[in-house]
């Protein structure tokens, strides 16, 4: 089936009893043994699996291609349950401009238990050149936040499998429906359901998908048994709602993006745009290959001083002051505010989570604000 399907089937269970078309919310933190001792609805106590989770990382699963998913309360507690999973002493090599909060986790949480090294994983030759024989992991996002670069996931693959070492792939900039991590070699694909796949700034989730139902996912699975970092049933129901609605969501922020992209490019006022869909995005071929469609992200450097970027956000209307992404409304931030005194974005850089209002409306908000 295709991906539009998938997204509303794959995710519901008609109510068997009720007759209920949507599958209902299930409470219920615990369920019935049958006379023999056994569970005839399949779940035994709802931090080990829940019926709306279920549902959940069955569509998740299907919308990555994958062999499995595992749904948790956020993006940070699917990526820490990764971690988790690795035996101490193991070497990750993760990207230096990975996302903070999971940058910060091994620098402050897992100090001690893992070793790690940040550095440019686009770079073929220096990754190379840092894989060790602890080696475990390579953890890659792309596009980047927040500069949007794009790394060659079947080359970095092509190295990992040389050495026995497994690829993880942050995918919640790209979701399923613009990039596809599995079928270019990755073993794992980590998301921020936080982001698109609830698509409206009310609800924290994440998800990771396997490739294979491997010893490694098992102990994965184990984490989130006994860490319980899981989604709630309603969550659950939510996340399974907002999916429905996520392949046109994602292709109305694409169409948006692209052509934002293409306005600021042009403005006097604008030094750069970052978008792979940019033919002047220094890895936009790679994008081509690798992507279905270029995403809802970007980012651009004003002309001018970090005053001049502030003074800019705040003559906008539209677009709101406020860090995350992927919602229907359009956002707007000063990037270095938030990732801290250790962060090497550009103090001029404005990172746009593009939403679904009309473009006119969001082209002219930005020309009265550079103007
Ligand atoms: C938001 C985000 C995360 C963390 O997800 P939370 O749901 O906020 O815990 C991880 N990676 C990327 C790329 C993100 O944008």
């Amino acid at each position: 089936m295709k991906t539009e399907t998938i997204a509303i089937h794959a995710g519901n269970k008609k109510d068997e009893s009720s007759k209920a078309v949507i599958q209902p919310i299930v409470l219920s933190t615990t369920f019935e043994r049958g006379i023999d001792g056994d569970f005839p609805g399949g779940h035994i106590y709802s931090r080990a699996s829940n019926p709306n989770r279920a549902a959940l990382e069955n569509v998740l699963t299907k919308l990555e291609n994958g062999a499995d998913a595992a749904a948790f309360s956020s993006g940070n507690a699917a990526g820490m349950s990764v971690f988790q999973s690795l035996a101490p002493g193991t070497h990750v090599i993760a990207p230096d401009d990975m996302y903070h909060g999971l940058r910060n986790q091994l620098k402050i949480l897992f100090a001690g238990i893992l070793t790690f090294d940040f550095i440019d994983v686009n770079d073929l030759d220096v990754l190379q050149q840092h894989i060790k024989p602890t080696t475990g992991l390579i953890w890659i996002e792309t596009p980047s936040n927040p500069l949007l670069k794009v790394t060659d996931i079947k080359k970095v693959v092509a190295i990992a499998k040389a050495h026995g070492i497994k690829v993880a792939c942050d995918n919640t900039f790209a979701t399923p429906i613009c990039q596809q991590p599995l079928a270019l070699g990755a073993d794992l694909v980590m998301h921020s359901a936080t982001k698109y796949f609830g698509g409206h700034s009310d609800l924290m989730g994440g998800a990771l998908i396997t490739a294979e139902k491997s010893e490694w996912w098992q102990k994965i699975r184990q984490v989130q048994e006994m860490g319980g970092a899981i989604p709630s049933p309603t969550d659950c129901y939510m996340l399974v709602r907002s999916i429905k609605t996520l392949p046109y969501r994602v292709k109305g922020h694409v169409q948006n993006t692209q052509l934002l992209a293409e306005f600021l490019e042009q403005h006097p006022r604008v030094e750069a745009v970052m978008y792979p869909g940019l033919p002047s995005h220094p890895q936009h071929s790679i994008a081509k290959e690798q992507m279905l469609a270029f995403g809802g992200m970007l980012s651009f450097i004003v002309k001018g001083t970090e005053e001049d970027t502030h003074n800019i956000i705040n003559k906008l209307q539209l677009f709101t002051r406020a860090t995350s992404l992927g919602g229907v409304e359009s956002l707007i931030e000063h990037r270095a505010t938030v990732e801290g005194p250790d962060t090497k974005t550009p103090r001029n850089l404005l990172r746009v989570s593009v939403g679904l209002e009309h473009i006119d409306d969001l082209v002219d908000d930005l020309e009265q604000a550079l103007s």
